[in-house]
């Protein structure tokens, strides 16, 4: 199969690309198991090395890499270098304290001493989205590598540039051959791989229905995996919000990377008090982004990655029209070159709508009217998917108690900011499972193996 680089912001076919033949992904295999008997045996400082090298070739090059990401998937340029930026501060992180998370844990048995030591597992196969192109392969290559595994990786097919790019950085930081490799494959070729005895965990970022697909496979293999999937994050904006505040981060929260975020702000669930304000100020703010090319620094509204990716929100909003929802802003493609989507609003939206469970995965807001705390609350828990979520209150006292009741794997009080390296990132429901980034990251893929000292009496 062949596969194509396009620029969504004009629709222009940058590169073609092949597939690996089985010869190709059996040889990268063998290459990445037999560098595995190596890199294990290295000190974390001699693999400090080479992922402090990695970070500094990012950080030095910020603009060229972020140029790919832009050219190729459309994100706005100064949210491409910010999201290079930050691949580098991940890779810096775990080669400073990859020792310290993964250090000998002394245990307290009744008789005699134990510990609990982590060793690395082999090859982990990491399958990655577009959205967040060199971040998500930092997310897995961090935590991992120095934790003595190897890695492969399949990253989605429309960025390939930027796949190749990353790959290229390992080699160029002195990797040795098999440490870090790209493999450009089909669905049915990753089935096979998962399949694969060398293969010890699986890492996926994606779909729900990816992760449903992958890890099913993984559990048929009793292989370990994370699943860091998708989600439709409640933003709760409560009577006692500072609006212009609030607003800022509503905002942001849905448009950043033109609304292509996992853990972006999807449902607006805001107390009755502050409704109409809110979304006047809302509606005004979306509706004055200017679309432009993604290049230009004061361009305000990209492209999506995709014109498929366009083809079917637009697809989505109108079955939710169709099930009752209003469309209060947007709801159509921009007339002009490339895959634009209007920001778009849709209300009204009822638990019989298809729209209620779903994740908009673009530009499109959806917003809902509550009566109070409990209510909001109880909305933002009526949800399959369970990943981020944040409550905007001038008291933060009553911001952590509605914190902790909303049931995802993260919350986030008067800001939506997940991106810092310590900080663990993940979900439950249909979010998935596990956990990347932070000191938690690190302990996906280790063996964590007890081992006691006799000072004890023989058996018997
Ligand atoms: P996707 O279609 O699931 O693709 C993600 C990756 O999985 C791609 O590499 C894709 O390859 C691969 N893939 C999909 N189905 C597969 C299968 N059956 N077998 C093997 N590989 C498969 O997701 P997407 O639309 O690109 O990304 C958006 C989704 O990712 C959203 O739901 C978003 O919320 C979620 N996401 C979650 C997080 C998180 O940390 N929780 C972060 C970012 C994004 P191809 O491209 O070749 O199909």
């Amino acid at each position: 199969m062949s596969y194509q680089s396009v620029n969504p912001s004009n629709g222009e076919v940058l590169e073609t690309f092949a597939d690996l033949t089985s010869g190709q992904l059996e040889a990268a295999i063998a290459t990445a198991a037999g560098q595995y008997e190596v890199w294990r045996r290295k000190s974390y400082a001699q693999r400090a090395v080479v992922v402090n090298e990695a970070a500094r070739l990012l950080a030095a090059n910020v603009d060229a890499f972020a140029r790919l990401v832009t050219l190729e998937m459309g994100k706005r340029i100064g949210e491409a270098r910010g999201e290079v930026e930050f691949s580098a501060r991940i890779l810096a992180y775990y080669a400073k304290n990859a020792e310290r998370f993964l250090a000998p844990v002394k245990l307290d048995p009744a008789v005699g001493e134990a510990y609990m030591e982590s060793s690395p597992l082999g090859i982990v196969f990491g399958v990655e989205p577009w959205d967040f192109p060199y971040y998500q392969l930092a997310r897995v290559a961090g935590p991992h590598l120095m934790a003595g595994n190897v890695l492969v990786v399949k990253h989605a097919g429309c960025v390939p540039q930027c796949a190749a790019a990353f790959a290229k950085l390992w080699i160029d930081a002195g990797a040795p051959p098999g440490l870090y490799t790209n493999l450009p494959i089909s669905h049915a070729q990753s089935d096979r791989l998962v399949d694969d005895p060398r293969i010890k965990g699986v890492a996926l970022t994606g779909s729900a229905e990816a992760g449903r697909s992958i890890a099913a496979r993984a559990g048929r293999n009793l292989k370990i995996s994370s699943m860091e999937l998708g989600g439709s994050d409640a933003f709760i904006v409560l009577e006692d919000a500072d609006l212009e505040h609030t607003v800022k981060w509503a905002v942001w929260g849905r448009m950043y990377n033109t609304g292509q975020t996992c853990c972006a702000a999807k449902r607006f669930i805001v107390v009755d008090s502050l409704a109409d304000e809110f979304l006047r100020r809302f509606k005004g703010a979306l509706g004055a982004l200017e679309p432009g090319d993604p290049m230009d620094e004061r361009t305000t509204l990209g492209p999506l990655s995709t014109e498929a990716a366009l083809v079917q929100l637009l697809a989505q909003v109108d079955r939710a029209i169709e099930g009752g929802a209003k469309l209060l802003l947007g709801g159509k493609r921009i007339d002009r070159p490339g895959s634009f989507m209007q920001p778009t609003i849709l209300t009204d939206i009822e638990p019989g709508n298809p729209a209620f469970r779903q994740e908009f995965f673009g530009p499109v807001a959806l917003f809902f009217r509550v009566k109070d705390e409990a209510e909001a609350i109880r909305l933002a828990n009526d949800s399959d998917f369970g990943l981020g979520g944040s409550v905007f209150t001038n008291d933060v006292a009553r911001g952590r108690r509605v914190a902790s009741q909303v049931e995802t794997g993260m919350m986030f009080i008067n800001n939506i900011s997940w991106a810092d390296a310590a900080l663990p990132f993940g979900g439950i429901k249909n979010s998935g499972y596990g956990r990347e980034l932070g000191a938690m990251g690190i302990q996906e893929f280790v063996n964590k193996k007890l081992v006691r000292v006799a000072s004890m009496a023989a058996p018997g």
